[in-house]
């Protein structure tokens, strides 16, 4: 066996070995990844179903916590659900929590105010002209 040959085999070798290792890292991860439970699923609080229609999600935010949330409503009895994460710091673990959510909050979350329909509307309109200049283009013609 020449030199050459032996010198490429043994990087061929090193390459076979290194990329194993990576391998076997990736694979360690992905386990302890996979591992960690799956967030639950909106549950109705009234019937247990997870079959929620949900109607709008988002995050909150607050001072050493904050999580995700999702307004929906149950396919299968209709009530409104509240479906909310948040981030317990002395635990150190996220919490979940289903319930029904008040009218105050549902309109609050689900269904826009008039300034956000306000918005909206103007945004439909683009271009759109900011309303006091409306008024003056009608006044001029
Ligand atoms: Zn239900």
């Amino acid at each position: 066996m020449s030199t050459a040959v032996i010198i490429s085999l043994s990087v061929a070798g090193t390459g076979v070995v290194l990329f194993s290792v990576l391998f076997c890292v990736a694979l360690v991860r992905a386990r302890r990844l996979a591992k960690q439970p799956a967030p639950p699923k909106p549950k109705c609080p009234r019937c247990g179903s997870e079959r929620i229609d949900i109607a709008t999600s988002g995050l909150w935010d607050g001072i050493n916590t904050g999580g995700g949330f999702q307004y929906g409503t149950c396919k299968d009895c209709g009530t409104r659900c509240e479906h909310r994460s948040a981030w317990d710091d002395q635990s150190r673990q996220v919490r979940y929590t289903d319930c029904i959510p008040t009218d105050e909050q549902w309109r609050q979350e689900v269904e826009p105010s008039p300034e956000q329909m306000r918005i909206q509307q103007l945004q439909s309109q683009w271009p759109f002209i900011p309303e006091d200049q409306k008024q003056v283009a009608q006044a001029a013609t």
